[in-house]
């Protein structure tokens, strides 16, 4: 009975429940033990309780994961923060793949890589951070081996690889790359299973269902972050030298994403309070296929085993756009041709506004073995037997290029009029970090790498850099504890507009206004809305429930305000963008304009309300080694 009980508790309340907390870490309450309450400042009736540790990773994706394990295998004492259960964090969700150029289907350099993803972020990219994550590829699928991911496998026990759009050999001259190695199609869940393992057997410290919010900052340098228990409501302020923030992207900016309903930004509006750039927020990447209606991803997958798209005369329109790659063409081309066929009156359905991807045509045992999710998901999401007809789809949001500046270490950048600042004490990974590795837009399965080739690298530079016998951080009383006052200030609103209702009008005014196009009129139409919007929740907010425990009113509240930092920044570094780069399809200026924008957007904004300030960075066009590479310099491209 009492196991009935749990299950349907779990079932019920699974994203954020207690039940899930207690029964799977049992470590915490010993952690407690430990590093309780060296301070105990009262701010307004809250409960603040210090800890020290020697690292904290905010995030427990795939990014959080790899770095917490690095720091805990190198002897440093790490906590681990999540506002979810590590195991149901985005990375979950992820399909198609993994990059890396093991050579197990034809022939593969790592330089072949590094070139299609040079071209893939239409020389947005920085190549020396490129460079660091395509050369590291192979061994990081290695390490994934041996940590025990179960890969999909070639009929000689090799880890199968699959194609995937924009991967190319010989650099662009050879065909087709097999390049994508996976985990049938749920390889996000192979990995975060095998990390959550990993984690436990190294021994993060994890302080789970607590909500980080801001940064603390000392003199220009990171010691550590405030949080909030989700389930007994008490404050903490986490000090230690070396923070990492891997909270993944803000794709929840939009009304369709394929992205949880989780992921908000929240880093980079940590990183924004503390008076520190956000970079390339204008490059917002739309997935072709997304279930129609409904948002939910389709892998590219399923086009890398042989599916392809079709408009309402069931022609195979991506041959006209793309006479090589077709299908297979980068994500921002085939999105964009997608449109255009919508555009020119040749949508699918009754109202000539989807794509049709057709699957039908591949073998059962292909699906069965290769595409089993997506079947699923196709079934449940669109009522759609694919091995029948074929799945309405259309593009939706789905990854966000931009994020906190770092370098390839990982170390997050602060640039001032002098040039870029290493902020102390301070790393990004994962979606939350610009490294920028996809530049203008990222290709399919260059994500999984990049987080657990970052998250490797924070780690990496940390131990180098940070003696695990080194004092721990003073805690200074009064520092962070504005953070705490603005949850009391949050808990006596007196407004009439809800968050949800604020929420959902900054969602449809970013899916309008900052779409696949854009145009002068539509982004400073959606910039003036979003200032409304802001307006609104400084002024006239209502958080109804006025508790502690549970509050889930309140969470979305704090989520709202960082999804607010994210979806303005984004308007603003589109609005000033005037070309046409990757993601960003200005229908006024369609041209790439590589004299004047071959470099990054900086967006400043320090809480919701206040001007955005705006401003440029060189882009990187120089590899680490150029003996072992050669940087690729800008030309057009072409699929
Ligand atoms: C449906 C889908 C399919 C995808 N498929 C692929 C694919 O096949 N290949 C590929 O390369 N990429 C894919 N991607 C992209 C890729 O999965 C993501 O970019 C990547 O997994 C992000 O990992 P992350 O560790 O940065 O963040 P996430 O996995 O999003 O994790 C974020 C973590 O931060 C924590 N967090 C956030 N805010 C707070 C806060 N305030 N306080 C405490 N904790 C916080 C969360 O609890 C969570 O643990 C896909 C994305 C989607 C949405």
């Amino acid at each position: 009975m009492r196991m009935l009980a749990a299950t349907l508790w779990r079932q019920n309340f699974g994203a954020r429940s207690s039940f899930l907390r207690s029964t799977f870490t049992p470590r915490l309450r010993h952690e407690k033990r430990r590093t309780y309450a060296t301070s105990n400042p009262e701010v307004a009736g809250l409960r603040v309780i210090d800890h020290h540790y020697d690292a904290i990773v905010v995030g427990a994706g795939g990014a959080g994961l790899r770095a917490a394990v690095g720091l805990t295998e190198a002897g440093l004492k790490t906590a681990c923060v999540s506002k979810l259960f590590p195991t149901r964090s985005h990375t979950v969700a992820a399909q198609g793949g993994i990059n890396a150029a093991l050579g197990n289907m034809t022939e593969d350099d790592w330089r072949w890589h590094f070139y299609d993803t040079i071209k893939g972020s239409d020389w947005l990219g920085d190549q020396d951070s490129i460079q660091y994550m395509c050369r590291s590829a192979v061994p990081a699928i290695i390490e994934l081996e041996h940590y025990g991911m179960p890969f999909s496998r070639t009929s000689s026990g090799q880890i199968y690889q699959r194609a995937l759009g924009g991967q190319s050999l010989k650099y662009g001259k050879g065909g087709q790359a097999y390049r994508t190695a996976c985990a049938a199609d749920r390889t996000g869940h192979a990995m975060l299973h095998t990390l959550y393992g990993q984690s436990l057997k190294s021994g993060v410290n994890f302080f789970i269902e607590y909500f980080a919010m801001d940064l603390l900052m000392q003199e220009g340098r990171c010691v550590g972050i405030t949080a909030l228990s989700m389930e007994d409501g008490t404050c903490h302020r986490m000090f230690a030298r070396n923070t990492v923030l891997a909270t993944g992207g803000y794709g929840r900016a939009y009304f369709s994403a394929t992205s949880a309903h989780t992921s908000t930004g929240d880093g980079n509006a940590m990183a924004a309070r503390a008076g520190l750039p956000l970079q390339d927020m204008e490059f917002v990447q739309f997935h072709p296929s997304g279930i129609y209606g409904a948002g939910v991803l389709i892998t590219e997958g399923a086009r890398g085993e042989g599916g392809y798209l079709i408009n309402s005369h069931g022609e195979r329109f991506m041959e006209r756009y793309a006479p090589t790659a077709k299908d297979l063409a980068s994500r921002d081309v085939v999105s964009r041709s997608m449109n255009l066929e919508i555009l020119q009156g040749r949508g699918c359905g009754p109202s000539a506004d989807h794509i049709h991807l057709q699957l039908s045509h591949l073998p059962k045992e292909i699906i069965e073995e290769r595409l089993p999710g997506i079947a699923e998901t196709a079934a449940i999401f669109a009522g759609i037997d694919v091995t029948r007809e074929p799945i309405p789809v259309l593009p939706t949001v789905h990854y966000c290029m931009g994020g906190i500046p770092t370098n390839w270490k990982g170390q997050v950048l602060d640039v001032t009029e002098e040039g870029d600042r290493v902020v102390d004490g301070l790393y990004a990974a994962g979606e939350a970090a610009c490294v920028s590795v996809h530049g203008a837009n990222r290709l399919g399965a260059n994500s999984l790498l990049d987080i657990v080739v970052f998250g490797r690298a924070c780690a990496l530079h940390i131990a180098e850099n940070h003696a695990p016998s080194a004092p721990q951080h003073p805690s200074p009383p009064d520092i962070g504890l504005e953070s705490f006052d603005h949850l009391t200030s949050l808990l006596s609103t007196t407004g009439k507009t809800h968050t949800s209702t604020l929420r959902d009008k900054m969602q449809r005014t970013m899916q309008s206004s900052t779409a696949v196009f854009r145009t002068h009129d539509s982004l400073s139409s959606g910039y003036n809305e979003l200032s409304t919007i802001q307006y609104t929740f400084s002024q006239d907010l209502q958080v109804i429930d006025k508790s502690l425990i549970w509050n889930s009113d309140l969470v979305e509240t704090l989520e709202m305000r960082n999804l607010l930092t994210n979806a303005v920044q984004t308007s603003k570094a589109a609005l000033q963008r005037t070309e046409s780069r990757g993601s960003h399809a200005r229908d006024d200026f369609k041209e790439r304009d590589d004299r004047t924008w071959m470099k990054h957007s900086l967006t400043w904004q320090r809480d919701v309300g206040e001007d955005v300030r705006w401003g440029t960075r060189a882009v990187q066009m120089q590899t680490l080694d150029e003996s072992e590479c050669k940087s690729v310099p800008p030309m057009k491209r072409s699929y």
